[in-house]
């Protein structure tokens, strides 16, 4: 047995077709990551959207757009809470003066709705994740409860007595807010 007898698989392993992958290095394979080119095995690969990928490359390749770093999403939160209940505040006080004023109620609740949406989209940078439209939906709605709880203090109902217009405005008010984020 001489130095040139080559093994079925040295032999593939020099012509190309089989090498070993790049992170275990006694793994043989013929597998390649679609974005960097290394060589990967069943151990390491990631079936993505575009082929198989190291790990390296999959991770780059998740959206940016759906993901939020945890400082940006507390800054979100904080800005959303803060924004809702002043906005909520400022609608309740105001609301006995333009509640009488035909349609003008409606639009300032899409007008709340938007705002609240659009900070939301501002704030966390534009990002398009699940959270972010509960988010709105739910700052939102905080919005109007406090603007209730502020319009009916100090009077004789402090129950929130929302019929089906304020529902529907709520609601229209609500997709408002979500649609600035998806
Ligand atoms: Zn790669
Ligand atoms: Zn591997």
């Amino acid at each position: 047995m001489g130095q040139e007898q080559f093994s079925k698989q040295e032999a593939e392993t020099y012509a190309g077709l089989v090498t070993f992958c790049a992170t275990h290095k006694n793994i043989e394979t013929a597998l390649k990551c679609s974005r960097c080119g290394n060589a990967i095995c069943p151990y390491c690969m990631i079936q993505t959207p575009v082929g198989a990928r190291c790990r390296i490359c999959a991770n780059l390749q998740k959206s940016p757009v759906a993901t939020l770093s945890l400082r940006r999403l507390i800054l979100t939160l904080l800005t959303t809470v803060v924004l809702s209940a002043v906005i909520g505040t400022l609608w309740g006080y105001f609301l006995p003066g333009i509640r009488s004023v035909l349609f003008l109620p409606i639009i300032v609740s899409l007008g709340v709705g938007y705002v609240i949406g659009e900070s939301i989209s501002i704030v966390s940078n534009r990002k398009r994740t699940k959270l972010l439209v509960w988010m709105a939906g739910a700052a939102t709605i905080f919005a109007f409860v406090i603007s209730s709880l502020i319009f009916t203090f100090g009077r004789e109902t402090h129950i929130l007595s929302w019929g089906i217009m304020e529902l529907f405005t709520v609601g229209l008010s609500v997709y408002l807010a979500v649609t600035r984020i998806r």
